[in-house]
């Protein structure tokens, strides 16, 4: 797990009173309303290969990337994309996605991807939903 050390800004924003750093035990509260709250994705594991097998993400940002991987850690059975089939982030601004690819984010405008910055985790589910449906 990522140590706190190796995350500076949350060090500056405390300072800055603009925020703050949490490690002690206490409630988690589900705010999104979906009743379940993720633990942290564990590097490696089976979910984790799947998730970074459908997904090519370049520089995206992490509440962009938090809500698609959300959706697919609660996707019902397995991801049904190939290789590298949905592209998220911002070194995709300006380019035209391959046949085959989907964007997620605002950052992949095109034909095939859905826009939004970051899009709500409602809107990626029902888009990926669409594309299998
Ligand atoms: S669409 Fe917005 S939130 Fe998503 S990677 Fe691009 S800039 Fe970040």
């Amino acid at each position: 797990m990522l140590q706190k050390k190796e995350v500076p800004y949350i060090g500056y924003a405390r300072a800055l009173g603009v925020g703050g750093s949490y490690s002690g035990a206490g409630d988690v509260v589900d705010l999104d309303g979906e009743g379940e709250v993720l633990s942290p994705l564990e590097k490696n594991s089976a979910q984790w290969e799947a998730i970074h097998r459908a997904v090519d993400q370049r520089s995206a940002c992490s509440s962009c990337f938090g809500h698609l991987s959300a959706v697919l850690r609660r996707w019902d059975g397995p991801l049904p994309w190939k290789e590298k089939e949905i592209c998220i982030g911002q070194d995709f601004k300006g380019e035209i996605l391959a046949k085959g690819q989907w964007g997620i984010g605002s950052c992949t405008e095109g034909s095939r991807c859905l826009k939004g910055c970051p899009p709500s985790e409602d809107d990626i589910r029902s888009f990926l939903e669409g594309l299998n449906g």
